[in-house]
């Protein structure tokens, strides 16, 4: 693993336990914080830990668990955020209220230098990564692939034998089920990813034995059509 272009920590922030990951370019040691939801002073000593220096900030959708730490990140190292797409904006607007919902009253709304759409790129050092815009789950949700790595960070597109919710404002079942089987399956069975929560996987691993999106649960959805019976949705994001 030593030529790998690019290194990754994963670091759970907030009471949901977000996995905020650090990545960084191997060869000049400029990172990238994904999805700051909370816990900043935490999150800049492990950059700070590694001998990093912090280039960007890039967010996967507009949700405070995911981007509630950004605009104080932002604010603390004049770095810019990217993404995530345009269409989470009014997710963005509530980040605040939600949070104190939620417990996260710290959660402050960011504004962001760049909007993200399908098939752009980010820099990070001199690796890049490919953006892919994957809505369902919110309708402005991206992920971020690097794919010489074949490492993926989905946020709430994809868990360890689970999907995202979608029974959110402007949540769409069937999206999100497009997104995972074809814009995320074609990148290729190899790909680890880092969910929104919890641990990590495999596409291929996802493809043989999750319950809402393997290739059997895919199959039997369109022999049953609409007599299909999905099963009932527990996933943390
Ligand atoms: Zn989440
Ligand atoms: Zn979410």
């Amino acid at each position: 693993m030593t030529d790998m272009p690019i290194r990754a920590v994963i670091a759970p922030v907030t009471p949901l336990q977000q996995n905020c990951t650090i990545v960084w370019c191997a060869k000049t040691k400029k990172a990238a914080v994904i999805d700051p939801g909370g816990e900043i002073p935490r999150l800049m000593k492990a950059i700070e830990d590694q001998g990093l220096t912090l280039e960007k900030i890039w967010i996967t959708h507009g949700h405070m668990d995911h981007a509630g730490g950004a605009a104080e990140l932002k604010r603390l190292t004049g770095v810019p955020i990217e993404g995530p797409h345009k269409d989470d904006q009014f997710w963005i607007d509530r980040i605040q209220e939600s949070g104190e919902m939620y417990g996260i009253p710290e959660a402050r709304i960011f504004v962001t230098d760049r909007w993200l759409d399908d098939g752009d790129v980010v820099t990070l050092g001199e690796t890049q990564f490919e953006v892919l815009h994957c809505p369902g789950h919110t309708p402005g949700h991206v992920i971020f692939f690097h794919r010489q790595a074949r490492f993926a960070q989905v946020g709430d597109v994809l868990f360890k034998g689970s999907i995202g919710r979608t029974d959110f404002p402007r949540g769409n079942h069937q999206d999100l089920l497009d997104a995972i089987t074809g814009k995320l399956w074609p990148l290729g069975d190899d790909v680890q990813f880092v969910p929104g929560h919890g641990p990590m996987s495999t596409f291929g691993a996802e493809r043989r034995s999750n319950p809402f999106v393997s290739d059997l649960a895919i199959e039997a959805m369109n022999v049953q059509g609409k007599d299909y019976e999905a099963p009932v949705n527990r996933s943390p994001g």
